[in-house]
C-alpha cells in the first residue's frame, strides 16, 4: 500500500513534459528574437538595393546591436532577404538555398524586382515575382528601399517571431 502511494501517478511525466515544454519554447523563441540572423541573397538585380543592405548593415546604421547579423551560410540563417528579380538560372539556387535554411524561417522581399519584377518586368528571362516561388513574409517596395526600410521590415518580422 505505501509502495503504491509513493509511485508516480502513471500521468505525472506527461504532465512535467506540458509543463517542460512551453517554457523551453519560450526559451528557444527568446534567443531566435534576440539573435535573428540574415542571408542576403542578390537574385539578379542592378546592385542598388545590395548596397542599401549592406549599408543597414555598417555602424552607421549599427543593426548588430540588435543581434541581426549576416551569415554567409543558409542554414545559419534565420531570416532571407532577397533583392533584384528572379531569373530562371537563380530560381533552382533560391530554391536550394531556401530549402537549406532551418525552420522557422522568413523571407523578405526587399525592393519593387522581387515583389513584382520592377523595371525588368518584361526581360524574357525573369520568371516573375518571389512569392509565386517562395513564401514572403515582409514586402519592401522601393526602387531601392532605404536601409531604414529594412530595419522596419526586421522589426516586422521580430513580431512575428
Ligand atoms: S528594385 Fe531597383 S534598385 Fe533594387 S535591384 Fe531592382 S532595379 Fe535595382
Amino acid at each position: 500500500m505505501k509502495e503504491e502511494m509513493i509511485k508516480p501517478m502513471p500521468n505525472e511525466k506527461k504532465l512535467k513534459d506540458k509543463v517542460k515544454k512551453p517554457l523551453l519554447d519560450r526559451f528557444i523563441r527568446y534567443c531566435r528574437k534576440k539573435s535573428p540572423w540574415i542571408l542576403h541573397l542578390g537574385a539578379s538585380g542592378c546592385n542598388g538595393c545590395s548596397i542599401e543592405i549592406l549599408a543597414a548593415l555598417t555602424p552607421k546604421y549599427d543593426v548588430e546591436r540588435f543581434g541581426i547579423v549576416a551569415k554567409g551560410s543558409p542554414r545559419h540563417a534565420d531570416i532571407l532577404v532577397v533583392e533584384g528579380p528572379v531569373n530562371v538560372k537563380m530560381k533552382k539556387r533560391l530554391l536550394t538555398i531556401y530549402h537549406q535554411m532551418p525552420d522557422p524561417k522568413y523571407v523578405i522581399a526587399f525592393g519593387t524586382c522581387p515583389i513584382s519584377k520592377g523595371v525588368f518586368y518584361d526581360c524574357y528571362n525573369v520568371v516573375g515575382p518571389l512569392d509565386k516561388i517562395i513564401p514572403v513574409d515582409v514586402y519592401v517596395p522601393g526602387c531601392p528601399p532605404k536601409p531604414e526600410a529594412l530595419i522596419q521590415a526586421m522589426i516586422k518580422i521580430l513580431e512575428k517571431m
